[in-house]
Formats: C-alpha cells, sequence, structure tokens
C-alpha cells in the first residue's frame, strides 16, 4: 500500500512569512526524503535559481488523512542542499538550541487568533454593518450570541490531539471570534515544530467550516484587544530557583535586549503593545508578580512555590515561535550559563 505525506514549510510571504504544503505519495514502508518546490513561486527565490530543498525535521500523524498517512514539517536549503534560506528561521533556532540546549529548555505558547467570515471580511460575530456589544462577556464565554466558531475549535483541538502534538489547552478570547490554543510544554525547537503544525491544521480545518483565520496581531482597530502568542518560558534553573527567575526576568531587560526581542515578536508590535489592554508599551520594559499589564508576569503560582516559569507577554499572534525561542535561548541561556 501506498501512503501519503503532506510536506509544509515556511514560505517568503512578508511582511509575515506564511506555511506551505503539498503531497508526496511514498511507497509502503518508504521514508519522506529530502524533496524541493518552486521558490520562485513563494517569495524565496528567482526564477533562474527557482529550486528550494525541503529537508524533513518533525513528522506526525495526519489527523485529518487518518491511516497511515503522515504530515511533514520540513526546513528549507539552497540547492546545495547544506545552507539554509535567509528564511528557514528553525536553523537559527538550532544554533541557539546547540549552545544552550543542555539547560533543557522548556516553552508553553499561547496562540492567540482571529475567525473572520470570508463573505464580510470582518471577525466571527461582529454583524456585517456594525459593531457586537463591547468587550466583557466573550472571554470563556458560554452561549449562541456571545460564542462563534466554537465547532472549528473543537475539531481543530481534536486533530491536534491525534496528531500528538502538546496542546495543554484552549479559551475562547476577548474579543468576538478571537480563540486560543496553547502548546506545551514543549522543547526549544518542538515548540516551533508543534506551533507551525497546529497552524496547519488551523487553517486546513477552516477550510471546510469555510472560515478564514488570522493571526494578525490587531485585526480590529480601536477598543478591541489584539491578539498575542504569549510565551511561557522556563530551564533547569528556573524550575529550581526564584533567583534563575528574576535573573531570566532582568537579562530580558538587560540594555539592548528589549528592542531585540520586540524585532523578532511580530509584525505590528506598536499597534498591540499600547499599554491598554492587558500590554505594557512597547518602548516600556517591566516585569512583575501577577502583573498582566507588565512586558513579563511571573505567575502567582511561581511566587508562591518560588520557582518555575515566566511570561513574555509581548510576542504576537503572528511571531515565528522559532524566532522567539531562538531569542528566548540565547538571552536567558547566557545569562544563566
Ligand atoms: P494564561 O494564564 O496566561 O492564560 P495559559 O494556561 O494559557 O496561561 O498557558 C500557560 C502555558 O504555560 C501552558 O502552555 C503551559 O504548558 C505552559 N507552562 C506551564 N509550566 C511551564 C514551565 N515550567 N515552563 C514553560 N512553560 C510552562
Ligand atoms: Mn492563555
Ligand atoms: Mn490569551
Ligand atoms: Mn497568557
Amino acid at each position: 500500500m501506498t501512503y501519503r505525506a503532506e510536506y509544509l514549510w515556511i514560505d517568503g510571504t512578508e511582511p509575515t512569512a506564511e506555511i506551505r504544503s503539498k503531497t508526496k505519495i511514498l511507497a509502503d514502508g518508504e521514508e519522506p526524503g529530502i524533496w524541493g518546490y518552486d521558490g520562485s513561486s513563494t517569495n524565496q527565490a528567482t526564477g533562474d535559481k527557482s529550486d528550494v530543498v525541503l529537508k524533513p525535521v518533525f513528522t506526525c500523524p495526519d489527523p485529518i488523512r487518518g491511516g497511515n498517512d503522515i504530515l511533514v514539517m520540513c526546513e528549507t536549503f539552497l540547492a546545495d542542499t547544506v545552507t539554509p534560506l535567509p528564511t528557514n528561521t528553525r536553523a537559527k533556532a538550532r544554533e541557539a538550541f546547540e549552545k544552550y540546549g543542555d539547560q533543557d529548555f522548556w516553552f508553553g505558547l499561547e496562540q492567540e487568533y482571529t475567525m473572520i467570515d470570508p463573505k464580510t471580511g470582518w471577525p466571527g460575530g461582529f454583524p456585517p454593518n456594525g459593531f457586537p456589544a463591547p468587550q466583557g462577556p466573550y472571554y470563556c464565554g458560554v452561549g449562541a450570541v456571545k460564542i462563534h466558531g466554537r465547532a472549528l475549535v473543537e475539531e481543530h483541538t481534536t486533530l491536534c490531539m491525534n496528531a500528538a502534538l502538546k496542546i495543554s489547552g484552549t479559551n475562547a478570547e476577548v474579543m468576538p471570534g478571537q480563540w486560543e490554543f496553547q502548546i506545551g510544554p514543549a522543547g526549544a525547537l518542538e515548540i516551533g515544530d508543534h506551533i507551525w503544525v497546529a497552524r496547519y491544521l488551523l487553517y486546513r480545518v477552516g477550510e471546510d467550516h469555510n472560515i478564514e483565520i488570522s493571526i494578525d496581531a490587531k485585526p480590529m482597530k480601536g477598543d478591541w484587544n489584539g491578539a498575542g502568542m504569549h510565551t511561557n518560558v522556563s530551564n533547569q534553573k528556573m524550575r529550581e530557583s526564584y533567583d534563575a527567575i528574576i535573573a531570566a526576568c532582568e537579562a530580558l531587560g538587560a540594555l539592548g535586549k528589549p528592542e531585540e526581542h520586540l524585532t523578532g515578536y511580530g509584525v505590528g508590535i506598536e499597534d498591540r503593545l499600547t499599554g491598554a489592554h492587558e500590554t505594557q508599551r512597547y518602548d516600556q520594559f517591566s516585569y512583575g508578580v501577577s502583573d498582566r499589564g507588565a512586558s513579563i508576569r511571573i505567575p502567582w503560582q511561581v511566587a508562591r512555590d518560588q520557582k518555575g516559569y515566566i511570561e513574555d507577554r509581548r510576542p504576537n499572534a503572528n511571531a515565528d515561535p522559532y524566532v522567539i525561542s531562538a531569542l528566548m535561548v540565547n538571552t536567558i541561556g547566557a545569562a544563566l550559563a
């Protein structure tokens, strides 16, 4: 029997890269090997040097097709097969991992997203010619007036579980039509692999529901919450001592570090990190226990237990999880070495 492998990779779309995929039929027992595609159609190559090489780095069951079919997350390389494309952000996460991987980093990412009605271009729950009632009842809400798109969320969650991704929860968000899923705790490379595959499954299941998924950081201007990707992170020392927790916070606030991190935290970060809607301003840095208006929140249980993890609340929903984990591992890894 033959089977199908859906190869996934990150493209060169600007300003925010997107996931692409195509199908390869494999013989029974055949491993998914190196493959390629036309990079001139993905903003990653010119027509005369168009071949991009795909190297499989993570596979899991394809929960949509079922059977023996699989999903194959890939890294992208030039035709020499060894030079990563500039858009191969996982290669940079690998470098950080090789340097500081022995510190055993764990990540938990909270991926927020917004469901868009393709007919109106408006988020789910927004009437065609106006606005829903102000924010307040929607977060973790229940009921037909408050909640839109739960069927899609349930289906996506089941797919992630059946793909053996480390999905750890879901919730309805503050703005109507906005949702969140969490992946973690997962390793420094694993977190990016799982988030990108979970995003693919989300867009894919959106096709079946005729709902477009947006990871835009501020889909509705005005008094509506933006969409983030809070990044919970720890290493071995942080899971053992509060001094290491504080050292990690200080490292993230050190001279030049907030600016460096914000460049990797997604497009439109100034529009989302305004100081309102549970954010700290993009040009200020702070950390605090239970503080959802800080850049970094130390969860109350962590202050009580005097060990655990921290939450960087700054990354946008449209950030690249490989970029986030590379930044975190390099900054915290160097400080706690
Ligand atoms: P919030 O209260 O901010 O909404 P969530 O429950 O949505 O938090 O997400 C918390 C995330 O933190 C989960 O993905 C969880 O797996 C992750 N997490 C828990 N413990 C750790 C840890 N020690 N290191 C890193 N991440 C962790
Ligand atoms: Mn959350
Ligand atoms: Mn959230
Ligand atoms: Mn959070």
